[in-house]
């Protein structure tokens, strides 16, 4: 906030751009000169199983040389975690479409597979993880590169000023003189993303801030947005690409990395992307507009407590004012998702969340009106829905005969006089403007009384004691 302000300030008085945060933190690092790890240094430490992640899945991968269908035969990804607590990581390990197996291993046909950098998840850890970081800064890796971020930027200019940090990834002899100093998560961004071919931000807190940005919080946390400023672009000339949610639905990024290295590697357009840099085709649509719970909202009938099938609007459902596509994509592979396992939406892909969404499950201010108007009109439809679907659940044949044949029809009552010819009125709207059927039958339980009754026709019912024809049909008393 105070970065904004200031930002505010300095183009009122007409001065020059205010420095980004990621500009005032290379600023106050200096440069790192060319002290990386020496190659003879390297030695065992961190490498465990002898082998580093890329090279033991090589063997594996099908998108090869003698197989790539683009220009591209792999592209590296290098993960980091600001603050965060690594449900980002949870949701893309999870995601099926396409699954991160499918892009390490570039199973996809035409995509470069990802080789990924990932803290948690490689194999090698220190100097050994941190090699392809130093390639990439010093422009010697093999293959082009994207950073991703999850969880917040911080500001980490006070820190150093005690000697701590808020995020870090490894060490580096980037000290003053070459002494090992640990390289915060911001660092290494504010160095790659230049380089990169595209940034991602994936979740809330990288996206928007999220939780970490929460008023009263003491680390100057903020979006990667706001981190790199305005006028970032990558190396490709792509502003940030931000896939929100807390945690974001896992398939919604991995379906959005494909996007781009399809794009990569000359087979698409760049995706859609809309003002906030969101893919477009996946937070285009509100929460509520695919809502399971819909159409309870729409005859106004709303849940009193949770459990409850109704809508959950006046138990603190922000969804129809939340862009989210959860409600059609589930939460993994289709499956849950926050209303179908009975959940309330808080807002947690918006970037006003959590600030503009607490309390939680407290009912939305603006949902009174919408909800009062919803049950003025549900007091008048639902009763009418009723009568037809009544009328619908009945065979035609069960209204010639006039009863159900059905073990259980005794828990159905059959429709009175007033209903039944009900039904048939209804039954005539739905035929009016139909000049083939005007003068067919109308489907109802209760004789028709437009026509005289032909007892020839009643011979023919099917099912009738003298029936020897299927397609024709005619009234029969009850
Ligand atoms: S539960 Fe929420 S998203 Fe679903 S219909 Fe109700 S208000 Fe809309
Ligand atoms: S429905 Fe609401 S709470 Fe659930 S994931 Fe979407 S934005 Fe978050």
């Amino acid at each position: 906030m105070a970065t904004r302000t200031a930002a505010r300030r300095g183009k009122a008085n007409g001065a020059g751009p205010e420095p980004t945060p990621a500009e005032r933190l290379l600023a106050a690092l200096g440069p790192t000169g060319d002290r990386y790890f020496e190659d003879a240094n390297l030695g065992d430490f961190g490498l465990p199983a002898r082998v580093d992640t890329e090279t033991f899945l090589e063997p594996h991968a099908k998108a090869g040389p003698a197989s790539r269908l683009g220009p591209l035969e792999k592209v590296h990804a290098f993960w980091f975690a600001g603050m965060s607590c690594d449900g980002c990581s949870v949701a893309v390990t999870g995601a099926q479409a396409p699954s991160l197996e499918d892009l390490l291993l570039g199973a996809h046909p035409g995509l470069p597979r990802v080789v990924l950098h990932h803290p948690v998840i490689n194999l090698e850890s220190g100097p050994h993880y941190l090699r392809p970081h130093e390639l990439a800064l010093k422009g010697e890796l093999d293959a082009p590169y994207v950073i991703i971020l999850e969880g917040s930027n911080t500001d980490e200019t006070h820190p150093i000023e005690t000697g701590g940090y808020w995020a870090g990834v490894g060490e580096e002899p980037w000290g003053p003189d070459g002494q090992m100093r640990t390289v915060t998560t911001d660092e290494w961004i504010a160095r790659l993303a230049p380089g990169a071919a595209a940034s991602l931000a994936i979740g809330t807190c990288a996206t928007w801030g999220g939780i970490p940005s929460a008023a009263g919080n003491p680390t100057g946390a903020m979006s990667l947005m706001d981190f790199l400023g305005k006028d970032y672009r990558s190396a490709l000339g792509v502003p940030v690409v931000n896939v929100p949610g807390c945690p974001p639905i896992g398939d919604n990024f991995n379906e959005t990395v494909a996007a781009i290295l399809y794009f990569l590697q000359g087979f698409g357009p760049l995706p859609e992307f809309d003002d906030l840099g969101r893919p477009a085709w996946l937070f285009g649509e509100t929460v509520h507009r695919h809502c399971v719970r819909g159409a309870y909202y729409e005859e106004g009938n709303y849940a009193e407590e949770f459990g409850d099938p109704e809508c959950l609007v006046e138990i603190g459902c922000w969804g129809p004012v939340v862009n989210c596509n959860i409600t059609s994509r589930g939460a993994i592979n289709y499956h849950g998702g926050c209303m179908n396992s009975g959940g309330a939406c808080i807002g947690c892909t918006m970037p006003g969340f959590p600030d503009k969404f607490t309390p939680f499950h407290k009912r939305p201010p603006g949902s009174a009106v919408s909800t009062a108007a919803s049950r003025v009109l549900g007091s008048l439809i639902t009763p009418l829905r009723r009568y037809s679907n009544e009328h619908l659940d009945r065979e035609v044949r069960w209204d010639l005969h006039g009863e159900v044949p059905s073990g259980w029809a005794s828990e159905k009552t059959e429709p009175g006089f007033i209903r039944g010819y009900g039904h048939k009125f209804y039954d005539r709207l739905r035929r009016s403007g139909d000049g083939g059927k005007s003068n067919a039958e109308t489907w109802g339980k209760q004789t028709e009384w437009t026509q005289e009754r032909d007892p020839a026709r009643e011979l023919e019912l099917p099912g009738g004691p003298e029936s020897t024809t299927t397609g024709t049909t005619g009234p029969r008393e009850t």
